[in-house]
């Protein structure tokens, strides 16, 4: 029987989910969960909420929330390994060992370290510098190869690749080069006309967890312009929604938007409800399924428990035979 490929992604436990976390990152792992090729783990990048400003008891209560968001969305214990990140302490101690073959100068550069470091500039921390070298353990101490993440997460995966590359030729390792498992939402855009949907965006976003209301509300304030012109804009508020509408009523409904913009007009009002309502009826099952879920505080413990219990079976095999190779053990 040929051996199973490994999967792992995880989202960090800095708030609500939001839709671009849905798209870019957990539709992908739903696809590989479903697919009998692939052995699939999911974490709660708990660890990594501490690389930005944080609020202990917020932390707390978002690293169970995501469990609870990534079962409602359909992960499956039976299925998938889930678990929170904090709970396999062999990451951190393989990230140890990662940062040995890891420059400073080249974390400096990446753009995502630039980003938040001009967002948070009084917490330029170590944390935040080796957060790459983190997610690369996270991702290799399962020799995962595959990875489904949005398209931000590029840049940190050819560190991962990099890394696996250098403890190989190094230490004699065999870490795969771990690659992107892009979904068609791999990028989805801000509700404020610039950059991506991100939770440390105000009005970029729409959660998982909002209502109708909630939804339109957000959509009403996203920019637009007059509904008409003779080329269809490439980029900012309208640009967006078209995206949205592609991604939520797929590419025809987008074909004849754009055919009314060139022609007779496009009625935003419109737009923004009948897109608020597809938004909807694809997060309406995920709400019910996570109002079930929030009653039964126990099976969620157990599926944590568990879910530990199984990825640091599979992390200490790694870690042990890394430490020898090493000259440590
Ligand atoms: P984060 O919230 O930064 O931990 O991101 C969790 C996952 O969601 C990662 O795989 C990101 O690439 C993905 N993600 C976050 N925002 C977006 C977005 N706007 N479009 C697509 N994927 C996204």
């Amino acid at each position: 029987m040929k051996a199973k490929k490994r999967v792992l992604s995880g989202i960090r436990a800095t708030g609500r989910l939001h839709l671009g976390n849905y798209l870019g990152a957990i539709k992908g792992m739903l696809a590989l969960q479903a697919d009998p090729d692939y052995e699939t783990l999911y974490m709660v990048a708990d660890a990594h909420a501490l690389t930005t400003p944080y609020n202990v008891a917020e932390l707390r209560q978002n690293r169970r929330e995501v469990i609870i968001d990534y079962l409602a969305a359909g992960l499956d214990p039976q299925k998938s390994i889930i678990f929170l990140q904090a709970d396999v302490i062999e990451h951190f101690e393989l990230a140890f060992y990662f940062s040995s073959v890891t420059t400073i100068a080249k974390m400096q550069h990446l753009p995502t370290f630039k980003d938040k470091v001009k967002q948070h500039p009084h917490h330029n921390s170590m944390a935040l510098l080796n957060y790459p070298v983190l997610m690369a353990a996270d991702i290799l101490i399962y020799h995962a190869t595959d990875v489904p993440v949005g398209v931000d997460q590029k840049p940190h995966l050819e560190v991962a690749r990099e890394i696996a590359r250098k403890m190989n030729a190094t230490y004699g390792t065999d870490f795969p080069e771990p690659k992107m498992f892009a979904t068609k939402g791999e990028h989805v855009p801000s509700l404020k006309g610039k950059g991506k949907m991100s939770k440390s965006v105000a009005g970029s976003y729409i959660n998982l967890t909002d209502d109708l209301a909630t939804i339109k509300k957000r959509l009403a304030d996203a920019p637009t312009d007059s509904g008409q012109g003779e080329k269809l804009p490439s980029s900012g508020g309208v640009a967006n929604l078209l995206t949205l509408v592609e991604l939520f009523q797929g590419s025809q409904q987008r074909q004849k938007y754009e055919a009314q913009y060139l022609s007779t007009g496009l009625r935003y009002d419109q737009l923004k409800a009948k897109l608020a309502q597809a938004i909807y009826q694809e997060l309406k099952p995920i709400q019910s399924k996570r109002a079930q879920l929030e009653a039964q505080p126990a099976y969620v413990d157990k599926v944590i428990a568990s879910g530990a219990q199984k990825a640091r079976q599979l992390a200490q095999q790694t870690v042990k035979d890394v430490k020898t190779k090493l000259g440590l053990g």
